[in-house]
């Protein structure tokens, strides 16, 4: 995955340079604590999970070296492809389906995160795995919005509820209520309400999400970060856990080629697993995250 290029080869190296050694010394052990460091810390990945992650990888690789265990090098990469695990979040985590249906998903993040598009993927796996999922244009921020999910949502073969003219036309929260009702009436079994994000985190855009969040009770908000807003990521996950509060994540445009650590940072950070990695702007482009897939990639 191109975003993690840079990240995938400098641990590479780093850990390449302990094959040879028959023992690792506290200074081997050291100087490739120090290059996997300098490695995160230009991917951007955020410096307190640096510590953490950097801290346990040398406490760890420390005690393989005094039990002197074979192959070292070997011991070191299993390390840190488990602590990479770790910060991804551990267990894969799976999307919950409520008990009875409707599952309510609700959709939050900054303007251009790939919101819309993620509605249209997600409806598309949806429909792929037996579900009839109704998708719900609650973004009325911006202008193209509602006509952006109609044409992902024909792409994808599911329905778009969208407000009628005069009839909840301006107003999300009510557009939101609505649509529950119609898919209940109509029988869908997943709904997808899709929000209106802003450039930067601002408080009406937060007031907006948490009021629509309160009238759907949803059983999953997904928070879609852009893998590639760097620094950005952690500070921007942090508010919406504070404002609205969110229960998985979804990183998008995996498929750049900017230093996406900071996303990788985000399960650590706020505790959430990530649920699903968007990697284009085709609806295809996407899947469910495995934290042990994407450790081994990135340790490839
Ligand atoms: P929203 O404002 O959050 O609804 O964002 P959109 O869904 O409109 O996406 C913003 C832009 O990012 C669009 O041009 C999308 O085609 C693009 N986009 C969305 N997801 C991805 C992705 O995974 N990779 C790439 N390269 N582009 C993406």
């Amino acid at each position: 995955m191109a975003t993690f290029g840079s990240l995938s080869d400098r641990l590479t190296q780093a850990l390449a340079n302990l094959r040879n050694k028959g023992r690792l010394s506290p200074a081997d052990v050291d100087s490739t604590v120090r290059e996997i460091r300098r490695a995160l810390l230009e991917a951007d990945v955020n410096l307190d999970v640096v510590k953490q992650f950097t801290g346990r990888i040398r406490e760890r690789a420390l005690e393989a070296s005094a039990s002197q265990a074979l192959n070292p090098a070997q011991q070191v990469v299993q390390i840190v492809n488990e602590e990479l695990v770790g910060i991804l979040g551990g267990q894969q985590r799976r999307l919950e389906f409520a008990k009875r249906p409707p599952t309510v998903i609700m959709l939050a993040g900054l303007q251009g995160a790939g919101k819309t598009t993620l509605a249209g993927k997600l409806a598309r796996w949806l429909v792929k795995e037996g579900h009839r999922p109704l998708l719900v244009a609650a973004d009325l921020q911006r202008p193209n919005a509602v006509t952006q999910l109609q044409v992902v949502g024909e792409q994808a073969g599911a329905a778009v509820f969208a407000p009628e003219p005069g009839n909840g036309v301006g107003n999300p929260v009510r557009v939101a209520k609505d649509s529950m009702r119609f898919a209940t009436d109509k029988q869908y079994d997943v709904v997808v309400i899709d929000t209106a994000g802003r450039l930067g985190v601002d408080a009406d855009m937060m007031k907006q999400a948490a009021d629509i969040r309160k009238a759907t009770d949803p059983d999953e908000v997904l928070f879609v970060i852009d893998a590639m807003i760097g620094q950005d990521a952690v500070t921007t996950a942090r508010a919406f856990q504070d404002g609205v509060d969110f229960t998985g994540v979804v990183l998008t445009k995996l498929d750049g080629d900017a230093r996406g650590g900071a996303a990788l940072s985000v399960a650590s950070v706020t505790g959430r697993p990530i649920l699903f990695a968007s990697t284009g702007e085709r609806l295809e482009d996407f899947e469910p995250f495995y934290p042990d897939r994407m450790a081994s990639r990135i340790l490839d």
